[in-house]
């Protein structure tokens, strides 16, 4: 053994290692290593097999590239292979004439037109688990491999185990994220489809249900009038679905004028009173003394109000406040609902826009509701290029704001006759 040639490898490992890290990608990355191993053990070879769970056995994922095409569908069996031993034993090996072993897989060397003499193959391992096995083959000179190279692939195979490691988690991500991305388009899919077809007979009911109120005799009027209001929820339900479906998938239109917000939540405002009255709930209103003027849909603006207005005194105890303020920021309206009641846990904070999220699960709650008020409201604002956001503390109460860019101030008649 030359005592020059044993310290080189270790002097040259850390500016390998430091070269490793321009590598854009983890086959990149992988096919430096196998390089890097190439020339610090003194190989004709080498390659990383990665683990399959799926079909129990190893895969090339790095070889010189001569041999790519040949080898990237290639499977080598546990059972057969001096790499599968080093796999399941998790053990080095160093083996000086591979003919002679019975686990010799031939068939690389055959496909290859290669013959391999010497290999030294180490287990690749993150975290205790073994998930690939790295090699080097013949030597040169006929050499012995060292323990010294033993060291050195071993050092390599540790950066192998990371690439590897995040490599699957990052195929992971992305599956994940494109199963979820199906499973969104299904469920859009299924509330399109069923709004669609509920809306037709629902709108019958209603039609001949409000026929029937005008001629029936007042004995039947109150069942009747049951049925128009569960009929009206059930119209109201199904228009929130449609309206947050056909925004996300950008169809929804916007019927735009100028419009006063101060005018809107004070009209809004006004309709709750009953039910804030209910619950003792004081419900205030603070305009500013301005109109607040924006370019906006006034029903979607008083949809956005409502379910704001409507969260606040629902999650609301007996005897508490609801205050809607209505002021500007930079070129914007901003309205915020606060309220004095229950408040949102922070871990509900990310969700609670999100359609059908209740941060009680539907089968404690004491509230009715499907969990769309806000998706309505956040569509709503977010189709007039606004934004919405909710501040809260459990026990004190929470904050729901939005902002709407403002319409341009027009110049009153005395200002313009100045100006020009
Ligand atoms: P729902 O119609 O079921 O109330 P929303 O989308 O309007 O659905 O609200 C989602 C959830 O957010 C509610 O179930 C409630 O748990 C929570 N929430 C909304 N507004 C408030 C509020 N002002 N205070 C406390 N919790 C609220």
């Amino acid at each position: 053994m030359n005592p020059s040639q044993k310290t080189s490898a270790l002097e040259h490992l850390p500016a390998v290692i430091r070269g490793l890290q321009s590598a854009t990608d983890a086959t990149e990355l992988l096919q430096r290593l196998t390089t890097a191993a190439i020339d610090l053990t003194g190989s004709a070879s080498a390659s990383v097999l990665e683990f399959d769970e799926s079909s129990n056995s190893l895969r090339f994922v790095a070889v010189p590239w001569f041999w790519q095409e040949l080898l990237k569908d290639f499977v080598v069996p546990l059972d057969e292979s001096i790499a599968g031993r080093v796999f399941v034993n998790k053990k080095a090996q160093r083996i000086q004439n591979v003919t002679k072993d019975p686990l010799h897989f031939k068939t690389v060397d055959q496909i290859t037109n290669f013959t391999t003499s010497s290999l030294l193959a180490v287990p690749i391992v993150y975290r205790e688990n073994t998930i690939g096995v790295f090699e080097v083959v013949n030597k040169a000179d006929d050499a012995n491999y060292t323990e010294e190279d033993v060291i050195t692939l071993e050092i390599l195979a540790l950066y192998a185990a990371m690439t590897l490691w995040s490599s699957k988690l990052e195929k992971q991500r992305k599956s994940s994220l494109q199963e979820a991305a199906q499973l969104d388009r299904l469920k859009s899919n299924f509330i399109g489809i069923t709004s669609h077809e509920l809306r037709t007979p629902l709108g019958l009911i209603l039609g001949h249900a409000t026929f029937l109120r005008e001629i029936i005799g007042e004995q039947y009027r109150e069942p009747m009038e049951t049925i128009i209001r569960n009929a009206t929820r059930l119209k109201e339900i199904i228009e929130s679905l449609t309206d947050v479906d056909n925004y996300e998938s950008g169809v929804a239109r916007i019927r735009e004028n100028t419009i006063s917000i101060s005018r809107i939540v004070n009209e809004v405002v006004s309709s709750f009173q009953d039910m804030a009255a209910s619950k003792n709930i004081t419900l205030s209103a603070d305009m500013q003394d301005n109109e607040f003027q924006v370019e906006a849909d006034a029903n979607k603006i008083t949809v956005a109000i409502s379910n704001l207005i409507r969260n606040a005194i629902t999650f609301t105890n007996e005897g508490g406040q609801v205050q809607v303020k209505v002021g500007s920021v930079t070129g914007h309206v901003e309205v915020s609902v606060k309220d004095n009641g229950i408040g949102i846990p922070a871990s509900a904070i990310p969700h609670i826009f999100d359609r059908f999220y209740q941060v009680e699960s539907h089968l404690t709650r004491r509230h009715t509701g499907m969990g769309l008020g806000l998706s309505v409201a956040k569509s709503m604002i977010e189709m007039h290029g606004g934004r919405i956001w909710v501040e809260s503390v459990v026990g004190q109460g929470s904050i729901f704001s939005f902002l709407l860019p403002m319409h341009p101030t027009k110049p009153k008649p005395s200002e313009k006759a100045f100006t020009t």
